[in-house]
């Protein structure tokens, strides 16, 4: 019996031992809708070619209330991004300033400061191994979907299935794993109020349509109860004079 429970326990906290991290503990983005900002210039490939489809991994979690979207735009740069200029603006954009031997393809990042957040995603354009020109559709999704993930404040995951994984090894498609799900709708969760019922279940909110009925039922029971009451009280004290004419026998 013991062997068994320690089996268990075993096996409760193996399934633990693979989770989502979080960059931050701070509050995530606070908006329903997040418009990301993407700065094509000096990019080797077009980013909003990618970027739709690297959005659309995230927004498939029917379980979180965040909905994500892009506009390609040039007043926002990279460069800002990385000083803190835009607070609560998501941005995305190329940077050449990575070394040329750094295999590094992108950066994201998520940070939380004076009430506001701070995120970018930083793509490598260097011309060197890691500049992003010299990889294929496939992993260009991945590499936004993965950097995306940080910049929403997702740390790295331990589930070498997670799209939050450190890394990748051979790429068919870009999914996320329950992992990620687990992860993104613990820092955007939806409400229940906003889904749709589909079991019936959960609050039902009071309209005045539908209380009336039960004030009518209230008025219509009230005169009910005090005659039955009344008659109780009646039957009370008839017992009472029987039992008073025993005693005086
Ligand atoms: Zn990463």
């Amino acid at each position: 019996m013991r062997f068994f429970i320690l089996f268990l326990l075993m096996m409760h906290f193996s399934g633990n031992l693979t989770a989502f991290t979080l960059l931050s503990s701070d509050p995530a983005w606070n908006e329903d809708e997040l418009v990301i900002q993407v700065n094509n210039s000096g990019c080797p490939v077009d980013l909003m070619i990618y970027i739709g489809s690297a959005l659309d991994v995230w927004n498939s979690v029917s379980t979180a209330k965040l909905k994500l979207s892009a506009v390609e735009s040039s007043t926002y740069t990279i460069a800002n991004a990385q000083s803190f200029s835009y607070p609560n603006v998501p941005v995305i954009g190329c940077d050449s300033s990575f070394s040329s031997t750094d295999t590094t393809v992108g950066s994201g990042l998520y940070d939380y400061s004076s009430g506001a957040s701070y995120g970018y995603v930083r793509i490598n354009s260097s011309g060197g191994t890691g500049d992003i020109g010299n990889y294929g559709d496939i992993t260009i999704k991945y590499i936004l979907a993965h950097e995306i993930g940080h910049m929403l404040n997702l740390g790295h995951s331990s589930d070498p299935s997670a799209l939050m994984y450190y890394s990748f090894s051979t790429l068919e498609d870009v999914s996320l794993s329950l992992d990620d799900i687990r992860g993104y709708t613990y820092l955007y969760p939806k409400s229940e109020l906003d889904g749709d019922y589909f079991l019936g279940c959960g609050l039902v909110k009071a309209s005045p349509s539908n209380t009336m009925p039960i004030l009518f039922l209230l008025i219509l029971l009230l005169p009910l109860t005090l005659i039955y009451s009344l008659r109780i009280k009646d039957k009370f004290l008839k017992k009472q004079k029987i039992l008073s004419k025993f005693q005086s026998l």
